[in-house]
C-alpha cells in the first residue's frame, strides 16, 4: 500500500484537516468528503478488459467509489469508533436489554479457527466439534429451564418468539384446535409479544396490569376462552418483578387447552435460581446476547434459541442436533427450518465460554448479584425518584416513574439527555408503557459497586437539580455529545444511506 497513484500525497484531500488530524473532531467527514472519486488509494495497473469476458455484465458507468489510502480508511473508521458509546467505555444502564460486560475469554474460544473459520455448506463429517458444541449449549440451555427441547436457530429474540409461537400452532393445528386464533399478552409486555401474535395472523386480547405492576391470575381466567390459542407473558415482567401468580397462571392457561409462551429475554435474573420449566411453561425463547453476554446492539448479532417443553417438542423446528449428528429432516409434524443454515455460530460459542467459566453455581451467582445490583440502585435512588410500584424488592432492574420531576419543567428525556453529560448512557426510557414516564435502570451483575455509586451520585445530583429549577441544564442537554438532539422520527422514515453528490443532493441532510 502506497500513497495514491496519482501522486496525490495524503493529506492534502477536501476535507482537509478534518480528516488528517488526529483529534477527536464531533463531525467526521464522510468517505467520500475525505477521499474524491478521481484518485485511487492503490497502485493498480491499468488493464484493458475486453467486455465480452464479462458476458455484459461488465459496469458501463463509473464506480464512483472514493479512492483512498489503507490509512485514510482506517482512521476514518477508528475515529468513527471514538464517538461511539460502548460498554467497554462505560456503564450501559439500559433496561430489559441488559448490555453486560462480554468476557474476553468469550472472544477468545470465538476466534478459534476450528469454530470461526468453518463455513455452513462444508461436509458434516469435518465440522464435528462445532455440532458437539451446539449440543453442550442445547444440554445446558434444557437443563436451566427444565424442558424437553431446544431450537437454537433463531437469531434474535424476536424470532425465538416467533418460531416458539408456530411450535404452538402447529401444536394445536395437529390436535385440530386450529380454531384457536387469540393470543393474550399482558399490557405490560415487551412490543415484540403482540407483533410476534400478530404478524402470524393471531388477534391480541390484552390483559391490564394490577396497580402493583403484576398480572392478576382472575384477569387471566376472565380473558381465556375455547378461542384462546395462548398466553405470551414475560418473567420476570418488564416493570423488573417476578410474577408471584406464575404457576397459577400456567394451571389456569392449561386448563382452558392453551399454551404457556413465556418471554424469557429476562432470564438472566433467574437462571441457575428458578427453572421455567417447573412453572408450568411451554415455550420461552432466551436471549442468548442478554443472559448470556455476548455483544449486542451494534456490537455485534444476537442469538434467541427457544426451548419447548414435552408437548412441543415434536414440533421443534429443524435444525437440531441428536447424538451427535446434525438432523435436518424429520419426518411427520415438524415445521422445518427457520433460518438458512445452523444459526449464529459465535454467539453459540461465546454463551458457552460463559456457562462454562461460570459453571452452574457461577450462573445462579450472576443472577444474584444482578438482581442485587439493582435493588441496590434501587435503595439509593427511591427518595429523590418516584418509585411506580413501591414496597416490593426488583428483580434484575429497577423502575422509576416521573413523578419527581412533576412541576421541574424536566422530563423523562431531559433527565435522560443530562446522564449523557455526565458520561453514562441513558437508562431505558418510556418503556413500559404502564408507567409514566418510565426509566428502567439495569446495571446487570458485571458493575462493581464504585461504578455504581458513581452512577447513583450523578442521578442523585441531576434530580436534585431539577427539583432546584435548574431546567435549563436538562432541556439543553446533550451539550458534550457530538450531536445533540436529533429528529428522531426524520431518521427513523427518511434515513439517508446513500451519499449523493452535494448538487443532487436537494437539501443537506442533517
Ligand atoms: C430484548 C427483549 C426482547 C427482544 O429481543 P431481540 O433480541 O431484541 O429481538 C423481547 N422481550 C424482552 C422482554 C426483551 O427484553
Amino acid at each position: 500500500m502506497s500513497m495514491n497513484n496519482q501522486g496525490r500525497p495524503t493529506g492534502t484531500c477536501s476535507a482537509g484537516a478534518a480528516a488528517t488530524g488526529s483529534s477527536l473532531l464531533p463531525n467526521e467527514p464522510l468517505l467520500f468528503e475525505i477521499g474524491d472519486t478521481e484518485h485511487s488509494g492503490v497502485d493498480l495497473p491499468d488493464v484493458e478488459i475486453d467486455g465480452a469476458f464479462l458476458g455484459g455484465f461488465e459496469r458501463r458507468s463509473e464506480i464512483d467509489l472514493a479512492g483512498l489510502t489503507e490509512p485514510e480508511a482506517l482512521r476514518h473508521y477508528v475515529r468513527l469508533s471514538r464517538l461511539n458509546y460502548s460498554i467497554d467505555s462505560g456503564m450501559y444502564p439500559l433496561g430489559s436489554c441488559t448490555m453486560k460486560h462480554n468476557p474476553r475469554l468469550n472472544e477468545k474460544m470465538a476466534r478459534l479457527p476450528g469454530f470461526a473459520d468453518i463455513h455452513p455448506l462444508q461436509p458434516v463429517s469435518t465440522v464435528k466439534g462445532a455440532l458437539r458444541l451446539m449440543d453442550e449449549l442445547a444440554h445446558w440451555l434444557m437443563t436451566l429451564t427444565n424442558t424437553a427441547a431446544v431450537c437454537l436457530t433463531p437469531k434474535a429474540g424476536a424470532h425465538g418468539e416467533m418460531a416458539g409461537m408456530m411450535a404452538i400452532r402447529a401444536a394445536q393445528d395437529a390436535a385440530g384446535q386450529g380454531h384457536r386464533k387469540v393470543v393474550l399478552v399482558p399490557e405490560s409486555a415487551h412490543g415484540t409479544n403482540p407483533a410476534t401474535a400478530a404478524f402470524l395472523g393471531y388477534s391480541v386480547r390484552s390483559i391490564p396490569a394490577r396497580d402493583d405492576g403484576t398480572v392478576d391470575v382472575e384477569a387471566v381466567k376472565a380473558a381465556l376462552s375455547p378461542d384462546v390459542a395462548a398466553i405470551m407473558l414475560t418473567n420476570p415482567n418488564t416493570c423488573g418483578l417476578f410474577e408471584p401468580e406464575v404457576i397459577e397462571i400456567a394451571a389456569a392457561v392449561h386448563e382452558a387447552g392453551a399454551f404457556f409462551y413465556c418471554d424469557g429475554a429476562n432470564f438472566n435474573a433467574i437462571m441457575g435460581v428458578v427453572r421455567p420449566g417447573d412453572l408450568g411453561i411451554d415455550a420461552m425463547h432466551i436471549n442468548l446476547h442478554k443472559t448470556f453476554s455476548t455483544p449486542h446492539g451494534g456490537g455485534g448479532p444476537g442469538a434467541g434459541p427457544v426451548v419447548l417443553s414435552a408437548a412441543l417438542a415434536p414440533f421443534a423446528p429443524v435444525p437440531f442436533v441428536r447424538k451427535g449428528e446434525l438432523v435436518e429432516h424429520v419426518e411427520g409434524q415438524h415445521l422445518g427450518r427457520i433460518t438458512a443454515f445452523n444459526g449464529q455460530m459465535g454467539m453459540y460459542v461465546r454463551a458457552l465460554t460463559y456457562m462454562l467459566s461460570h459453571g452452574g453455581d457461577g450462573l445462579a451467582q450472576a443472577a444474584k448479584d444482578a438482581v442485587l445490583n439493582a435493588n441496590y440502585i434501587k435503595a439509593r435512588l427511591e427518595r429523590a425518584f418516584s418509585v411506580p410500584f413501591p414496597g416490593q424488592p426488583c428483580m434484575h432492574e429497577a423502575l422509576f416513574d416521573d413523578s419527581f420531576l412533576a412541576g421541574s419543567g424536566v422530563s423523562t428525556l431531559d433527565f435522560a439527555k443530562a446522564l449523557i453529560d455526565e458520561g453514562f448512557h441513558p437508562m431505558t426510557m418510556y418503556f413500559p408503557l404502564v408507567v409514566h414516564g418510565a426509566m428502567l435502570v439495569e446495571p446487570t451483575e458485571s458493575e462493581s459497586k464504585q461504578t455504581l455509586d458513581r452512577f447513583c451520585d450523578v442521578m442523585l445530583e441531576l434530580a436534585a437539580d431539577a427539583k432546584a429549577g435548574n431546567a435549563g441544564r436538562f432541556t439543553s442537554a446533550p451539550t458534550r455529545a457530538p450531536r445533540r438532539r436529533l429528529d428522531e422520527t426524520r431518521a427513523a422514515r427518511l434515513p439517508v444511506l446513500t451519499w449523493s453528490r452535494p448538487e443532487e443532493l436537494p437539501q443537506a441532510a442533517e
